[in-house]
């Protein structure tokens, strides 16, 4: 079995985007990790694959945007597993979409009752929470829905999440699919690579040693999100007015104005290294666009968050930090200085921020245990390694 593993490679198939890249580099460390060849043979096998030209290929593991590979497995004949970067949730919601008519499903959606209604067994979720325009037209996406579920060749779903996160969304995906769905996240915590494609401005670590326990709140918005200069300084005054302290990921130069605000309570940087952000003691929130990535990044360190979701998939993460995992606040509407302030509050220093914060490292220590020998994601590691083996 051993040299078998050693013989054979796997095709890995990202998506060019940084929320895709880190969780497929991390699943190439844990894979290889789980090998149970020694690292020094593993080498041996890389330097080999580049060398060799011959098709001894396992298979082909590729990110669901990149669903052209299942083509090229199809052709040939290379079992195939998909990756989804995203929430078993999202994908459950791909699947129901993926089975929609596009114009009836926008007409029944003008009615208020179907909108608030909740999609079967999946509560708390409703019809409008189903994530309809992150690819642009609703047409468009469902076309892409069904791209990535209707092929029904690949040999199972690779899902970067945990069963104590995601149970129900999982047996959903387990019985609509009928191909082995493989939760093994949070991926990050099994390994150490950095995979960040930018420069993570190390000089904050410094700035938070001190700064008291609990007390920063720490701000990203995601590599894609589109902010108003208008909503950034009503950020920037609700911040000041809080008295709490910050950090600021935000790429874009800000106006004089803002910068002063900013400079005499918190702290800006362009990239972060978020996950040693999100572990230092003296962070007490995390404010976010709520990407999967960082919503998992968040929750195994047991840090309560303010939502502030922009794309579809983004807003299906919020209601699930929110209202089912209870671990986060939702910001809606306008950002206004005085709900920043008031949210603030609420999350840092009230009692209701409190219980998010236990509940949060309540999870925290599910998913940690999730991926230690035993635990569900381990074994479910193990099981993908067993079938890419034979
Ligand atoms: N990230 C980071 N430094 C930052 C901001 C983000 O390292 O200053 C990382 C974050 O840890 C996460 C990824 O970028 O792993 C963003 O992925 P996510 O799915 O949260 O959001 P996306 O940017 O794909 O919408």
């Amino acid at each position: 079995m051993e040299k078998r593993a050693e013989k054979r490679r796997i095709v890995l198939v990202p998506f060019p985007a940084q929320g895709h890249v880190t969780p497929f580099i991390q699943l190439g460390q844990a894979l290889i990790k789980l090998n149970k060849t020694s690292e020094e043979s593993f080498k041996h096998c890389l330097s080999q694959l580049m060398l060799q030209q011959d098709n001894d290929i396992a298979c082909i593991i590729y990110d669901e945007l990149m669903y052209f590979s299942e083509a090229a497995a199809k052709e040939f004949k290379l079992p195939s597993v998909i990756f989804s970067t995203v929430s078993a949730t999202s994908r459950v919601c791909g699947c129901v979409l993926s089975k929609l008519n596009a114009e009836k499903f926008l007409i029944d959606m003008e009615d208020p009752e179907v909108q608030d209604k909740v999609v079967d067994d999946l509560h708390p979720l409703t019809y409008k929470d189903l994530p309809t325009s992150g690819m642009g037209t609703l047409d468009r996406y469902l076309e892409l829905c069904r791209e990535i579920f209707n092929r029904g060749t690949a040999s199972g779903i690779i899902i970067n999440t945990a069963s104590c996160l995601e149970s129900s969304s999982l047996s959903w995906l387990q019985q609509e699919l009928g191909i082995p769905v493989y939760p093994l996240g949070p991926l990050h915590i099994t390994v150490s690579t950095n995979s960040s494609l930018l420069e993570e401005d190390m000089s904050c670590i410094e700035w938070l040693n001190k700064q008291k326990p609990r007390s920063v709140i720490y701000i990203s918005l995601g590599s894609k999100a589109h902010m108003e200069e208008k909503e950034v300084l009503e950020m920037a005054w609700g911040l000041y007015d809080s008295n709490q302290p910050f950090i600021w990921v935000i790429s874009k130069s800000l106006p004089e104005e803002v910068s002063k605000i900013v400079s005499e309570k918190g702290y800006i940087v362009k990239w972060a290294p978020q996950n040693q952000v999100l572990a230092h003691p003296a962070v007490g929130g995390f404010w976010s666009h709520c990407g999967w990535n960082s919503s998992l990044e968040c929750i195994v360190e047991g840090v309560p968050m303010i939502c502030r979701p922009f794309g579809d998939e983004q807003k299906l993460n919020a209601k699930y930090i929110e209202s089912a995992w209870r671990i986060g606040i939702r910001l809606k509407g306008e950002v206004e200085r005085g709900q920043v302030k008031r949210i603030l509050k609420r999350l840092i220093t009230d009692d209701e921020g409190a219980d998010m914060r236990d509940r949060s490292i309540g999870f925290k220590e599910k998913l940690k245990a999730s991926v230690r020998v035993g635990g569900s994601s381990y074994n479910t590691l193990d099981e993908l390694v067993k079938f890419l083996e034979t």
